[in-house]
């Protein structure tokens, strides 16, 4: 078994081709396999002048027994193994970080890119429930991002990059690979029983990667997973959740967080391009599109709750009207403070008295419990100790600085 990689072949690509030496020809960078979508690999196959049938079996080797030397897959031959290997790899980003919790909480931070990179995180949650035991695995589609809610670490890091779809499936794939790696090839199981992509980013403004992903978290040649447990969370990019709706059957997440356009102006900027009502009609299209077949049978609409600003007995009547013609269940997420955050969790028996209100008017209703405290990796506030660099970062620092000094002169 090979060891992990380090960098990405899609980085590797761009930092050789912009190096041109006349005399010494620098070697041909390795296509990494481990991102492509059945479809893409298949191609692939074809291209080199081989049968489309080797994609899969190539896939099951990567995703189903975690195997990332090519001298290890044994029903492809020897011939074509050789062939692989000096033109191909197969590639996760590199672990720089990692922390199990004794509840069975699993945390890595990931370098992507070249040199010193970027860090990205992703977090996996154990719970048990009416099917057995679930391990729930929050994935990362961006470094940072643009769309700055204000309750949001990940939003005052601003955007540094899209994440590949190698480095987005290789999240799944380090996930399942770090609980078989002492278990003999052959005897290798998929662990990850869902997927939601809540971890740094926007998912619906990394479409092409995420949605390539999500194909391999449903292939049967790869994690084959049902569709109901693989969750896409956005925070309401309304021309592409109809896209979505196109292009794959999963289940839909919508980070709502205010029950009226003015406080979701305030908390989730992207509200003001697409505003409320528009954000709901796409939902109902969402779960108009196949019926009951799909995955699409409700939203799940994401609410946290920040001490005063949204949990008030109105918002929650607010909240009623609004989904009122839409099947939704509401999680209620006790706000994750960060160091300098503009807002506090709300009490116990507010977000309890919140629920109550939702759930006596017919709507399931949830309060996510906090879990992996102890190792920081609560999901949706992944970035605790991740540089950043970007302008923002640097804004909101100044902005802390400023308020400490303020309080210090105050005090
Ligand atoms: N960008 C997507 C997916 C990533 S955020 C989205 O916004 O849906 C994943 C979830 O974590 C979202 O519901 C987000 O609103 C929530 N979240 C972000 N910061 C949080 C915090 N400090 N405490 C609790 N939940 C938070
Ligand atoms: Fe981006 Fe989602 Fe955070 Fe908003 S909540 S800043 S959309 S990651």
């Amino acid at each position: 078994m090979s060891s992990v990689a380090v960098v990405s072949s899609e980085n590797m690509d761009e930092k050789q081709q912009s190096v041109s030496t006349p005399v010494v020809q620098a070697a041909a960078a390795k296509v990494n396999l481990l991102g492509m979508s059945r479809p893409e690999l298949e191609k692939f196959f074809e291209d080199l002048g081989e049968k489309k049938f080797r994609a899969g079996q190539v896939m099951k080797w990567i995703h189903q027994y975690f195997v990332t030397d090519f001298a290890e897959m044994s029903n492809i031959s020897g011939k074509l193994r050789e062939k692989l290997e000096k033109i191909c790899e197969i590639k996760a980003p590199e672990v720089v970080h990692r922390n199990y919790s004794k509840d069975g909480t699993r945390k890595w931070v990931f370098r992507v890119g070249d040199g010193e990179g970027s860090l990205v995180e992703t977090v996996l949650i154990p719970a048990e429930d009416k099917t057995g035991a679930r391990k729930t695995l929050c994935i990362s589609s961006q470094v940072g991002c643009a769309l700055d809610c204000s309750f949001c670490s990940t939003g005052k890091q601003g955007f540094q990059r899209d994440l590949t779809p190698a480095e987005i499936i290789g999240q799944l794939w380090m996930a399942n690979y770090s609980y078989m790696e002492d278990v003999p090839v052959a005897e290798r199981e998929r662990t990850v029983t869902n997927v939601v992509m809540m971890g740094m980013g926007e998912p619906l403004l990394n479409y092409d990667a995420v949605l390539s992903s999500m194909q391999l978290m449903l292939d049967d040649f790869a994690y084959g997973m049902s569709k109901r447990r693989v969750t896409l969370s956005t925070s309401g990019v309304v021309p592409k959740i109809d896209q979505l709706a196109q292009d794959i059957d999963v289940a839909l997440a919508i980070s709502l967080h205010a029950p009226n356009d003015e406080l979701r102006n305030e908390l989730v900027p992207i509200n003001k391009k697409y505003p409320l009502q528009q954000l709901i009609a796409a939902c109902q299209r969402y779960l108009a599109k196949d019926g009951n077949e799909s995955a699409r049978r409700h939203v799940t609409i994401e609410y946290v709750m920040l001490d005063g600003v949204n949990d008030q007995p109105e918002h929650a009547q607010q909240l009623l009207k609004l989904l009122k013609n839409l099947p939704s269940k509401i999680n209620l997420i006790p706000f994750n403070p960060f160091p300098h955050a503009p807002y506090g969790r709300s009490s116990r028996n507010r977000i309890i008295a919140f629920q109550k209100t939702l759930s006596d008017a017919g709507f399931v209703c949830t309060i996510r419990q906090t879990r992996g405290d102890d190792i920081d990796a609560a999901c949706g506030q992944l970035v605790g100790q991740v540089a950043d660099r970007t302008r923002r970062a640097e804004q909101w620092k100044k902005k802390v600085a400023q308020q400490q000094e303020i309080l210090r002169t105050q005090g």
